[in-house]
């Protein structure tokens, strides 16, 4: 999962990988905070880990879409078969942003 924040002092959005797909696991990843330099001002910065978004991975979803692209026209000739590998990257992209969204509801309660 991709977050992102506001870094206090400039105000640009950092972005941080996880492997957790829900603030409780992040919690036990991480902790409650995320400690980190900014990407772009250096500075030192404590992010509570409520303050973090998930953001669909489009890096992923162009993957998936340019499988589907190749794929589809693999075995376009096998008729029917096309239609699934067309619609595995669109349900793909579905799938990221239900996650991500899922991930911003949940807040863990602050101590
Ligand atoms: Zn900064």
């Amino acid at each position: 999962m991709r977050l992102s924040y506001y870094c206090k002092s400039c105000s640009r959005k950092n972005f941080v990988r996880v492997k957790s797909n829900n603030r409780f696991d992040l919690q036990m990843e991480k902790g409650d905070e995320i400690k980190r330099n900014c990407d772009l001002c250096g500075t030192h910065g404590i992010t509570h880990i409520n303050r973090l978004d998930a953001e669909p991975n489009r890096m992923a979803l162009i993957i998936a879409l340019s499988l589907g692209v190749v794929l589809t026209g693999f075995v376009f000739y096998f008729g029917w078969i096309a239609s699934i590998t067309f619609l595995l990257p669109i349900w793909f992209y579905f799938d990221q942003q239900k996650r991500a969204t899922d991930f911003n509801k949940i807040k863990v309660p602050r101590k």
